[in-house]
């Protein structure tokens, strides 16, 4: 094919004007800018005009480019290699590997070729076909062990029709560039695969079948698996002002919940950030597999010094990788942080081309590009009674904590989940700050439905009583009504919240979190004989010290059974007293 090639006409920041010389152009094509001293900037045509007239997405430092330096178009779309050996890496949006994570500060060197996958690693390949077998695309021609898991080499999704195999390798040490099968298409062409395809980042993989997430997925978080629970293949929501723990919720997602791969697509909230994600996660052992973090991760990451387009491509890049994983039969789980930052990188280049804006600046299309986005989660039905998820759990971080912007608007309306972080609970310290009240999911608890209906008017009635309590002091209230606000209280601060720091505390398995909401009910529904609000308050600060103590001991600790003893005399003595008195 009769590549086009072009010439730049204007370079606004990574926003780039070329003239076509000659050849057709399509839009999402990736072209090459050559700049002075021969170094090729990669990029991205995100808008083709009349006259011959194309606008560029630059993914690198657009300094030292010059009004006449030459373009040469690809003629194919931005693409991820898919193969073995992505879990475990760290990489930029365009699957450049940064290996030295101490050096992600300053983004790989200008024009700097490196593959995507390391192909001077063998893998051990064991084939499933044979020769003379019908294969089409998503066939499993073979197997070889990545990390944790047996990954499946595919017949390339881009591939349509029946074909024939006509040679197979023998099990192996191969790497992912060297020919393992050769297949023969309906017209008698034969066709050489090996144990890696591309994929162009921004179409979906098509789904083989679609199913709807209703399982539960654990995250190990209080709050979320009794409230507001997320399911395999479902998408959340989480948006907060700046400090309330958007981050360090994303972080115990990615350590804690039950899913096989996670993807950490970091956008650059703050520079720094993103580093820590990378420089933690190789150090930290699965405690559900004993072995590295990383043996299940991937991160995808840019900082805000990377250039606008970069942290775009990260999100696809993400998300492809991801829909790979789940065609694994595996449960993937995204998370990216923040989402906010690649509307703002669109809202930039939208503004850079001129584009008649939507709300607050950001491009008319935004909502479009956040419900594609999201959409791509869900179960996918693989078939012989296998499945695979991919959910995806965004951060968005609107300027002021107001929810009303678009990217937050729009992002709610694409999401099954809301974790809406507070302000208030985050200055008081009740951490995860998610708002108790205007939280919301539509997935199946790890509770029961009346259960889950029965904290939730709890603490409805213990915001009212609160409300009450400003409006008209303590004495303005019944000791009745006093009971059930501490009782509300004492369930956010022993149940609801966590601290993520600590080894226990923050991460509650299923088997506990069923536990401790039964003695949380024990409590609530126990009586209470106590007269007079210091009477009351004083006991349930008893208890809530006492459960507290309890949240921080394994069960396997000698004191557990002990504590819980002491818990429950507690829990008795406040019918008691009053009676006694
Ligand atoms: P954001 O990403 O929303 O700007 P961070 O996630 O960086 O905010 O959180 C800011 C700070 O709040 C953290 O450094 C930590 O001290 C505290 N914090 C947040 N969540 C928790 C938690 N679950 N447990 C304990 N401390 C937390
Ligand atoms: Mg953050």
């Amino acid at each position: 094919m009769h590549k086009a090639t072009g010439e730049v006409h204007s370079v606004n920041e990574s926003l780039v004007g070329a003239h076509i010389k000659g050849g057709a152009v399509m839009n999402g094509e990736v072209a090459y800018i050559i700049i002075e001293d021969g170094k090729r900037l990669k990029a991205e045509v995100i808008d083709v005009k009349e006259n011959n007239k194309v606008y560029l997405q630059v993914f690198e430092d657009t300094g030292w480019m010059k009004v006449g330096d030459p373009v040469e178009f690809t003629g194919l779309p931005l693409a991820v290699k898919l193969g073995p050996g992505i879990l475990g890496s760290v990489t930029d949006g365009l699957q450049n590997p940064l290996y030295e994570l101490g050096k992600i500060e300053w983004f790989l060197e200008r024009g700097l070729k490196v593959d995507p996958l390391d192909n001077t690693k063998k893998w051990h390949f064991t084939p499933k076909t044979k020769k003379g077998d019908k294969v089409t695309q998503g066939s499993v021609l073979g197997v070889v062990p990545e990390k944790l898991f047996e990954h499946k080499i595919f017949v390339p999704f881009s591939l349509s029709g029946e074909f024939t195999v006509q040679h197979i390798a023998k099990a192996g040490e191969y790497t992912v560039d060297e020919p393992i099968v050769t297949i023969k298409d309906g017209s008698g062409k034969d066709l050489e695969l090996t144990m890696a395809f591309e994929w162009p980042v921004k179409k979906s993989m098509p789904f083989k079948e679609r199913s709807v997430p209703e399982k539960p997925m654990p995250t190990g978080i209080r709050i979320l698996d009794a409230l507001f629970p997320i399911a395999y293949g479902g998408t959340a929501c989480n948006p907060g002002p700046f400090g309330a723990g958007k981050t360090v919720l994303q972080h115990s997602l990615a350590r804690h919940s039950q899913a096989d791969v996670v993807i950490i697509a970091a956008c650059g909230e703050r520079a720094g950030e993103a580093v820590e994600v990378f420089k933690d996660f190789p150090e930290l052992i699965d405690p559900r597999t004993g072995s590295s973090l990383m043996d299940r991760t991937y991160i995808v990451g840019n900082t805000s010094s990377m250039p606008v387009a970069a942290r775009e491509a990260s999100v696809y890049m993400a998300t492809t990788v991801g829909e790979y994983y789940r065609k694994q039969g595996l449960n993937v789980l995204i998370l990216a942080d923040s989402t906010s930052r690649w509307a703002q990188a669109l809202r930039e280049t939208s503004g850079r081309k001129e584009e008649i804006p939507g709300p607050e600046a950001f491009p008319m299309y935004i909502s479009t590009l956040i419900s594609a986005f999201y959409d791509r989660a869900g179960v996918e039905v693989l078939g012989d009674g296998k499945t695979g998820s991919l959910s995806i759990i965004g951060t968005v971080s609107p300027a002021g904590g107001n929810f009303d912007e678009p990217v937050t608007q729009a992002t709610l309306l694409s999401t099954g989940a809301f974790w809406g972080l507070s302000r208030a609970l985050s200055d008081a310290r009740k951490y995860p700050a998610i708002d108790r009240i205007d939280s919301n999911s539509k997935y199946p608890s790890l509770l029961e439905e009346d259960e889950v209906a029965y904290l939730l008017e709890l603490l409805r009635d213990g915001k009212a009583i609160a409300s009450n309590i400003i409006l008209m002091g303590e004495k303005g209230i019944t000791d009745a009504s006093y009971i059930r606000y501490q009782k509300a209280e004492l369930l956010d601060a022993v149940f609801l919240q966590q601290n993520s720091f600590h080894e226990v505390d923050g991460v509650t398995n299923p088997e506990r979190l069923r536990f401790m909401f039964n003695m949380v009910k024990k409590i609530i529904e126990a009586p209470v004989n106590l007269k007079g609000k210091e009477a009351i308050r004083s006991h349930f600060n008893f208890i809530r010290q006492a459960f507290l103590d309890w949240n921080y001991m394994m069960p396997n600790d000698d004191g557990f059974e002990k504590q819980k003893t002491t818990l429950l005399n507690l829990v008795k003595k406040m019918g008691h007293v009053a009676e006694n008195v």
